[in-house]
């Protein structure tokens, strides 16, 4: 057998955590080998993170535009091209994914392009299709499986007719109007992406709220401003049957209503890429549709590890690095660490922002009690929005534990909120007390200054 085909290491999936992983790994001058079917970059980059932001970015800037007026800047009629933005951002996923693939090979790891699924404990099969028998065999003592996951629809009559976010980026022009099926993650940036660049948006939920686990003042203001921008929020609803062709759908739902749209977005939640991975070949147990690890990512199977999504853990891109960086400085750089899943700070893309770090109220009260759980909050007017008609509001929220005045839980909607909490995510880090806010002087005028002034 040639000696080409004997890693140290296989990462199966080419996204955030396996190319951290890779790059770790290979860094300690281990021979490795990246096996990816698709893209080079993964869910972030090709179809998820950094796409989605940049469509955030250009739905902002029409909400700016207009309200630029109000600043005494005339610049006549908005309209949206949503074809030339669509183009932009798949030009730079172009961009970025030839970066990853030549950082890649700055590193030194080979990237073998096909599918890969496990033949043995040791030996992975690369197919250039997925129906095809024969492929590339390879061999290495440690796999590590970073294959993430893909998103799922609910079994809806019809739900072909569908699209998932995926599909969003390969559109060629954003519809006119579209209904967005879910509360989470997704369904509130996609909706907001989409109600900011002219589209009628209606968004089905479930629940009887948006982002279930948020801090729930939180997510009733996003509900408010949501509402307030114009999409139409349809609770404790589910739908039943998707009826006719893309561009002319006709969607019941469970108050007995027929809509009609354009197009239908499942939001609906992702689940861990574990077909065709041949993964009970190796005897890798899995446990509700994900691969259990242990604090060393480590499978059933000795040799064989996951990270990211496909352990369905944390499903956070900076989460997928971490776990594949520290992997690979445990086995290949003699450096025993592991990453802390303490304070891992959460954003939502949606308009307003949301970020947040460590426990809501409510999960600080489940904790501590309701005696020794306080709430700081400051509610207000963002500055920037002072003079147009949208009237964005910001909302601050500082979750403290009252005998130790430690803060547990930092929470915000309003104009550059990931900005702010990765920053306060620090000091929650290092146990920053309500003092130590207090004793920060304040930069002002400012949003994130509410955070030090609060009383
Ligand atoms: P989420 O789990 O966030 O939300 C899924 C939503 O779909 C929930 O509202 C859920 O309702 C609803 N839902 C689930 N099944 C059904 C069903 N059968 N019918 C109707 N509604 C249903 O998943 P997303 O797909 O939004 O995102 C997946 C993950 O990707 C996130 O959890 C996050 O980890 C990651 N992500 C992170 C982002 C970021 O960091 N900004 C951006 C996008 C994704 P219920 O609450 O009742 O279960």
């Amino acid at each position: 057998m040639p000696s080409q085909d004997f890693f140290d290491l296989i990462v199966l999936g080419a996204g955030s955590g396996g190319l951290a992983a890779a790059k770790r790994a290979a860094s300690y001058g281990a021979r490795v080998a990246v096996i990816e079917g698709d893209r080079v970059g993964g869910t972030c980059v090709i179809r998820g993170c950094v796409p989605k932001k940049l469509l955030v970015y250009g739905s902002l800037y029409r909400e700016h535009i207009e309200a630029s007026g109000s600043f005494g800047i005339d610049i006549g009629n908005v309209s949206v091209d949503s074809k030339t933005l669509l183009s932009n951002v798949r030009k730079e996923v172009d961009r970025l994914n030839s970066r990853h693939t030549d950082l890649l090979k700055d590193a030194g790891v080979e990237l073998i392009i096909g599918w890969g699924s496990f033949i043995s404990q040791n030996c992975v099969l690369v197919r250039d299709n997925l129906s095809d028998n024969n492929g590339r065999k390879i061999f290495a003592e440690n796999i590590l499986i970073a294959v993430g996951s893909q998103p799922h629809k609910p079994e809806v009559s019809g739900a072909e007719l569908g699209w998932v976010s995926d599909d969003m980026f390969n559109l060629e022009t954003f519809p006119e109007n579209i209904i967005v099926v879910g509360g989470g993650f997704i369904a509130c940036e996609f909706a907001s992406i989409l109600n900011g660049l002219g589209v009628n948006v209606t968004l089905i939920v479930r629940g009887e709220k948006l982002l279930r686990g948020f801090d729930e003042e939180i997510s009733s203001e996003l509900q408010e401003r949501m509402q307030k921008k114009g999409i139409q929020l349809l609770l404790n609803q589910t739908i039943r049957l998707i009826e006719g062709s893309v561009g002319e759908l006709t969607i019941s739902i469970d108050n007995g209503i027929k809509h009609n749209s354009d197009g239908v977005l499942f939001a609906t939640g992702r689940k861990p890429l574990l077909s065709h991975l041949g993964l009970e070949l190796a005897s890798i147990k899995l446990e509700s549709n994900k691969i259990p690890v242990d604090i060393n990512q480590a499978t059933n199977i000795k040799n064989i590890f996951a990270v990211g999504d496909v352990t369905n853990n944390i499903n956070l891109t900076p989460v997928a690095i971490e776990e594949g960086r520290a992997f690979a400085d445990r086995i290949f750089g003699s450096k025993p660490r592991y990453p802390d899943y303490n304070n891992v700070p959460r954003a939502v893309f949606s308009n307003p922002e949301i970020a947040t770090v460590g426990l809501t109220e409510k999960q600080a009260i489940d904790r501590y009690g309701l005696n020794q759980t306080e709430i700081y909050r400051a509610k207000f007017k963002s500055m920037q929005m002072a003079f147009s008609r949208l009237e964005n509001r910001c909302l601050l929220k500082l979750v403290v534990i009252k005998s130790s005045q430690k803060v547990v839980g930092c929470h915000m909607i309003g104009e550059y909120s990931a900005e702010i909490i990765q920053m306060a995510a620090i000091a929650l880090q290092m146990g920053a007390r309500k003092s130590d806010f207090d004793q920060t002087m304040a930069l002002h005028p400012t949003i994130a200054e509410e955070f030090v002034t609060m009383s």
